[in-house]
């Protein structure tokens, strides 16, 4: 029997206890993200539906050094824990926050998603599109009857969640990327949240070995600030130097449509310098025109070029046994 992530206080009203937020709700309400609620007598998780369910490559979640080339069957639904006013992909996000957010769900069990990538012999599964804390239980239902099927789990996290939701989910995960918007609690504020709790999310991950990457968006006027990035780069470095940091370029949309438009290539090379100078191995930038990306994995002892990608596409992979096959380090990740 797995724990509750709510609770029915004894004046009337409900706790719930998924994200950071710990929500108290009153009956017939909801919490900040607008999907989780109480009806007065029973605490309504959102389940069995879908916004999205698609079947991408593993490098567009995104997750460099986790099966490498392989499809992850994607499923998202709706609303979210934060408020970024650069979402890119808040018509979906917003759901329940946001009137102009419009993106419907369709009916689909744990079941029917497990038997389909099991009929695709698709390898792996992953929450995504939305946030899926806001849905953790449902997650771990998938998750543990993926696992029952051979088949391996993915999250893809905002981070900010309960202590209780990562110790329901990380047993159940088998690789996560993880958001980590901004270096300072004042950063996360700005979004509706705390920096706190997403640092608490990632370390407790990464304690309890589930495979991690990191995934930073650089948003003008927002994080393209060595304040910002340094910070986010010796944390990633605190726990290892192996962890790879995906820097992403920013398009503007949603609440933040005007100039400049896309994050310049120079704040992206600015954040790769924080990187680098933290000790990071693994640094890839996206969101960017494919031959302007760093997508390619190097040996960080020899510099080999050992796997190479376009446009979230595999062109090749030199790696042997997990290690490069020139000087034989180790090069971490999960290979197969
Ligand atoms: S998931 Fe977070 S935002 Fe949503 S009701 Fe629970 S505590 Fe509140």
């Amino acid at each position: 029997m797995r724990p509750s992530l709510y609770t029915l206080l004894p004046n009337g009203n409900a706790k719930c206890q998924a994200c950071a937020h710990q929500c108290v709700i009153k009956p017939d309400g909801h919490g900040s993200c607008g999907q989780r609620r109480f009806n007065g007598t029973s605490f309504i998780v959102p389940r069995d539906a879908v916004s999205g369910l698609a079947i991408d490559p593993m490098e567009k979640k995104p997750l460099y050094h986790f099966l490498p080339g392989k499809e992850v069957l994607s499923y998202g639904m709706v609303g979210c824990s934060l408020a970024c006013p650069f979402c890119q992909n808040w018509e979906i996000s917003q759901v329940g926050r946001d009137e102009r957010a419009d993106a419907t769900m369709r009916a689909v069990t744990a079941e029917e998603m497990v038997e389909l990538a099991v009929q695709r012999n698709v390898p792996a599964i992953a929450a995504t599109y939305n946030e899926p804390i806001i849905s953790a239980e449902w997650t771990a239902d998938i998750f543990e009857l993926a696992h029952n099927k051979g088949i391996r789990t993915v999250l893809v996290s905002n981070g900010f969640a309960s202590p209780e939701a990562v110790a329901l989910l990380a047993p159940l995960t088998d690789a996560a990327n993880i958001d980590l918007k901004a270096g300072t609690d004042d950063g996360y504020r700005k979004l509706g949240g705390h920096l706190q709790p997403v640092l608490d999310t990632i370390a407790e991950l990464h304690r309890q070995g589930v495979w991690l990457e990191v995934t930073t968006l650089v948003v003008p006027g927002f994080n393209n600030t060595p304040e910002h990035n340094t910070a986010i780069a010796e944390f990633i470095a605190s726990l290892s130097c192996d962890i790879p940091w995906h820097i992403s370029a920013y398009f503007s949309t949603y609440k933040m449509p005007s100039t400049p438009q896309f994050t310049s290539l120079i704040d992206i090379e600015a954040a790769v310098q924080c990187g680098n100078q933290a000790g990071l191995h693994y640094i890839y930038t996206g969101n960017l025109r494919p031959n302007l990306s760093h997508a390619d994995t190097l040996c960080p002892h020899c510099g080999k070029r050992l796997i190479q990608r376009f446009n979230y596409t595999l062109q090749g992979n030199a790696i042997k046994n997990g290690k490069c096959p020139d000087c034989g380090a180790i090069i971490a990740g999960v290979f197969d």
